[in-house]
């Protein structure tokens, strides 16, 4: 635990002000100290009989703002202004609050890909409580004065959720302020539901989900004679005819995100991105098509005859 009058102490060692304290960086102190180090080192000024002692308090002054510098920036920069004050509620208490409100909501952003095939998630958080050996000053024992606990929930039934809701956990962070007070800070979770899934090109427009499927004009093509596309997405396998296509796309009803609290279960809307591009499409496929063209000039030949 740092003591303040050790701290002030140690800043007039260092030559320093307790204001130029609020802004000072771990940098800036190295700096300071390889300074005077310099200056003070007992091999540069051999006729000084306090030499050692000073160079001395000097290495023990750095240790000490060191390690002050390194906890408040732990706990976060919110500025030390005002130091050498100690108020009931000290700002060490309000910026470690302050420090864990910011912990206490957390957003998880499930992806459209859980949304569409699975039933359960799983939520990870992180629970802060001030740590008893050091009453929260930074220990050995701790995470600059909190003990850290990893935890996860399940939410079971992720067809229960809405986009944007907000969650209160079963779950607080710990704080017990320097007068001995113990605040509880509740922990929740705000959900977002992924909107634009790049790898698969996949949007989500509220419950509908929109696909962009890449297809050769050639396979479009090879639908004319009554076979099926198929393709695969997030592992689920779909199946299209001619028929089923109306001005390049094909609706799949109820196939996108499951409704909750009564809005409607979505669609599946894939909107095919045809690829007319001969020089990028796959010999076979050329071949194919040339056997089709054959067949249909066959066919109407046969027909003329
Ligand atoms: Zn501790």
């Amino acid at each position: 635990m740092i003591n303040r009058m050790n701290l002030i102490k140690s800043i007039k060692i260092l030559e320093l002000t307790q204001y130029e304290l609020d802004d000072l960086t771990l940098d800036d102190l190295k700096k300071k100290f390889r300074e005077l180090a310099k200056k003070y080192h007992p091999d540069k000024n051999k006729n000084d009989p306090d030499a050692e002692k000073r160079f001395k308090e000097i290495n023990e002054a750095y240790d000490v703002v060191k390690k002050y510098l390194e906890q408040k920036e732990k706990i976060g920069s919110f500025g030390f202004s005002g130091f050498g004050f100690e108020p009931r509620f000290s700002h060490s208490d309000m910026m470690k609050q302050m420090f864990l409100k910011q912990r206490s909501i957390i957003e998880k952003v499930i992806s459209i890909e859980d949304l569409l095939t699975k039933k359960s998630i799983t939520i990870e958080y992180s629970v802060y409580k001030t740590c008893t050996a050091c009453s929260g000053a930074g220990c050995s024992k701790c995470d600059g004065g909190f003990i850290i606990e990893n935890k996860s929930i399940e939410i079971s039934n992720i067809d229960r959720l809405i986009d944007g809701g907000r969650y209160v956990l079963n779950d607080s962070h710990e704080l017990i302020t320097s007068s001995g007070l113990k605040l509880q800070i509740p922990i929740s979770v705000i959900v977002r539901f992924q909107d634009y899934d790049k790898k698969e090109d996949v949007r989500r427009k509220g419950n509908d989900i929109i696909k962009v499927l890449k297809v050769d004009f050639v396979d479009i093509v090879k639908l004319n004679t009554g076979s099926k596309y198929k393709f695969k997405l997030y592992n689920r396998e779909y199946q299209f005819g001619l028929n089923d296509i109306q001005q390049s796309s094909i609706k799949y009803k109820f196939n996108g995100i499951p409704g909750s609290f009564g809005s409607s279960t979505g669609d599946l809307i894939v909107v095919l991105d045809i690829n007319f591009d001969i020089s990028k499409i796959k010999t076979d496929k050329i071949n194919d098509l040339s056997t089709l063209i054959n067949k249909y000039i066959n066919n109407q030949n046969s027909k003329t005859n």
